[in-house]
């Protein structure tokens, strides 16, 4: 319950209590995103860095067309990693030259798709170079294009790398410049450079760390590169806590480090270079709750389980089915009775017919009743589009931004 409003002894969410806003819906369980955590949380992001540093959306943590729409609004642009990600992102009216087109496995029906929109395409391969080439020479369209390197570096304390080591993202470092001067041997429109290095970092130092040398790593390659440098995508990588040890990320050394950067390297030494920041999971993650209504009770052998009728068929990251190596517990409440003091330790399953799907592993909660709401908490990035919807074949969840 780290930001989600509470009154009463009921959950509200955007302001409306959860069992209101479960009847408004029409059926548990549903995702629900606050427009006014996610409106907050932009503006803590862009008093903490600095003016002029752009902020993008990584799409992929959290899709929803409403949502996009509103952050549309809030953010520079957005980055896609595929044709339907480009297709939401372009129908909220953001300019395509504040779109960048990520991803390794990019079809030439894709690139092509992106080529026409007139987004920029980050290469990510010399075989996607060879053919946005192409595909710019077919269309008549000088193709917008950026380099993703997979730096030399890794990040530490990263929840999960991106880059460093051997990659399937991005272009290594060392071939960057052989790739660079190919592209300036073709008809295409170089804006400059890429580099994610890594996502869920909870470490402030080790994110500037990576900000300074992916800086100076670009500053090495632009000697190469056909034109200026007019792109500078740093990546992201802003955790958010989890688990109850998981401290909140400090943000404002961060700021005071790029500020540091943009005056003692980039504005010197790549003065046209429009730098991006991308964040998903930091924008999204904490404004959004996952509801679901407990549909049984049972005790077996000394263990009390509550049975919900959701799962990781919608929530899979919160099953610690999602890339995690130890399983452990989101936040979780008993929505309707904030008031009431924790009463006993219950299990929260799922209703999937497997023993994979948790929700609350021996977690301390209020006495909870059939047909009461529970609320999983963080639920707002890699919710319903990471999880695995058709398994078991249980409807699909409605998701509403209040
Ligand atoms: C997934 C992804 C992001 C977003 O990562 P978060 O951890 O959600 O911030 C940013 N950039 C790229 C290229 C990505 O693939």
């Amino acid at each position: 319950m780290t930001a989600t409003v509470v009154a009463g002894h009921q959950l509200l969410v955007g302001g409306i209590a959860v069992d209101r806003l479960a009847a408004r819906v029409g059926a548990t369980p549903f995702f629900a995103y606050e427009r006014g955590l996610i409106t907050e949380r932009v503006t803590a992001v862009r008093s903490a860095l600095p003016a002029g540093i752009h902020l993008s959306y990584a799409v992929k943590a959290n899709p929803m067309p409403a949502l996009l729409q509103h952050m549309s609004g809030l953010v520079d642009g957005f980055d896609v990693a595929s044709a339907g990600e480009l297709r939401h992102a372009l129908d909220t009216g953001t300019p395509a030259a504040r779109i960048s087109f990520a991803g390794p496995g990019k079809t030439t029906a894709e690139l092509a798709q992106g080529v026409a929109a007139g987004v920029t395409i980050e290469l990510e391969s010399a075989t996607e170079l060879t053919r946005v080439r192409q595909i710019s020479q077919s269309l008549g369209i000088r193709g917008r294009v950026a380099i993703r390197v997979n730096p030399d570096f890794t990040v530490r304390g990263a929840g999960m790398k991106m880059g460093g080591g051997p990659q399937q993202f991005g272009i290594d470092a060392e071939l960057v410049p052989a790739v660079l001067a190919d592209l300036a041997a073709a008809e295409l429109d170089f804006q400059g450079f890429h580099v994610f290095a890594g996502s869920q970092n909870l470490h402030t130092q080790s994110i500037c760390e990576a900000q300074r040398r992916a800086v100076d790593l670009v500053i090495e390659l632009a000697a190469s590169a056909p034109g200026p440098v007019r792109y500078l995508n740093l990546g992201g990588g802003f955790g958010i806590p989890y688990h109850e040890r998981d401290r909140p990320l400090d943000i404002a050394p961060i700021g005071a480090n790029l500020a540091e950067l943009l005056v003692t390297k980039v504005g010197p030494r790549l003065p046209a270079a429009r730098v991006v920041i991308e964040l998903g999971r930091y924008l999204v993650g904490e404004a959004g709750v996952y509801l679901t209504r407990v549909i049984d009770r049972k005790e077996s052998r000394g263990k009390t389980f509550l049975i919900v009728d959701g799962g990781m068929h919608h929530q899979l990251a919160a099953s610690g089915n999602l890339g995690q190596v130890i399983r452990r517990n989101y936040p979780i409440a008993v929505a309707s009775r904030l008031h009431e003091a924790p009463a006993e330790t219950v299990t929260v399953v799922g209703c999937l017919c497997t023993p994979l799907d948790l929700l609350g592993t021996d977690v301390v909660l209020p006495r909870a009743q059939i047909g009461d709401l529970i609320a999983v908490f963080q639920a707002g990035a890699y919710g319903l589009t990471a999880s695995p919807t058709a398994f078991l074949g249980h409807p699909a969840p409605a998701e509403v931004l209040v």
